[in-house]
């Protein structure tokens, strides 16, 4: 299981996370819902240190790291067991699809070029783009620029896969491709935390559901439970405007 705990963030005076608990079993795909503004991105940032949490810690079962560090070895100890996928790709685009897999590889894990390169072939073949290794992004649609962050991400081999409106970005015929393929990773074991407004998905595809709204968790369980008898109030009326 891996811990999130008391987390807290303000920006200039206004509170955007007011203690958010979280628990993500191992294997499990975890959905985290709700409206636009409500510290989703924000939750996910803190996790991989993109941002500063005002309070908070994540344990991956080998310590509390507290999330308000500025500490090197904190922040690579965190960093080091989370991939992230970004809704706008953030590829580099003077590399090709090959290299921007494989160029966190040596980079981050200092391995050797080569074997860089075999594992990135690998992880674009998983992803349906073996035969796109050696194409720059802007010569990919957008579901194949997406596909190729989550290869890049899986690559390191992360102990969590983040996932932050990985969809939001694409027009609507690419969509289905890129859940397909996080749906896979999903029955291959990966621990994923993914913020969606994919409702089908969320309730087809996750473990738990988490409804957040305001900076804090309203209500998790279930895809049944929040899907078929949200407990919540605020639950049910989020359901109903999102369909
Ligand atoms: P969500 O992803 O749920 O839409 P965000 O986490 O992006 O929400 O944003 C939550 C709130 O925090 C919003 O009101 C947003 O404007 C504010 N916010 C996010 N990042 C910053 C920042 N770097 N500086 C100031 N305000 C921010
Ligand atoms: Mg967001």
């Amino acid at each position: 299981m891996i811990e999130i705990r008391g987390v807290r963030k303000s920006f200039g005076g206004t509170t955007v996370l007011d203690g958010v608990d979280l628990d993500i079993p191992r294997r499990n795909v975890v959905t985290v819902i709700g409206p636009s503004g409500s510290g989703k991105s924000t939750l996910l940032r803190i996790l991989d240190f993109l941002e500063h949490a005002d309070a908070g810690t994540i344990d991956f079962g080998d310590g509390a790291v507290d999330l308000t560090s500025t500490k090197s070895a904190d922040i690579r100890k965190v960093r080091s067991k989370i991939g992230f996928v970004f809704q706008n790709y953030n590829l580099f685009l003077n590399k090709t699809a090959l290299q921007n897999v494989a160029e966190g590889l040596i980079y981050a894990k200092g391995v050797k070029a080569d074997e860089a390169k075999r594992i990135a072939r690998e992880q674009l073949d998983r992803v349906g783009l073996a035969d796109f290794a050696d194409r720059y992004p802007s010569t990919l649609s957008g579901g194949q620029q997406q596909r190729v962050g989550i290869a890049r991400a899986v690559a390191l081999n992360p102990e969590l896969l983040v996932l932050d409106e990985p969809t939001s970005a694409l027009d609507p015929e690419m969509v289905n491709g890129v859940l397909e393929v996080i749906r896979q990773l999903g029955s291959d074991g990966m621990t994923m935390l993914m913020v969606t407004h994919e409702m089908r998905f969320a309730r087809e595809a996750s473990d738990k559901v988490v409804f957040v709204e305001g900076g804090s968790v309203v209500e998790q369980g279930s895809p049944e439970r929040i899907f078929e008898h949200p407990e919540q109030e605020r639950t049910r009326e989020f359901l109903s405007s999102s369909n």
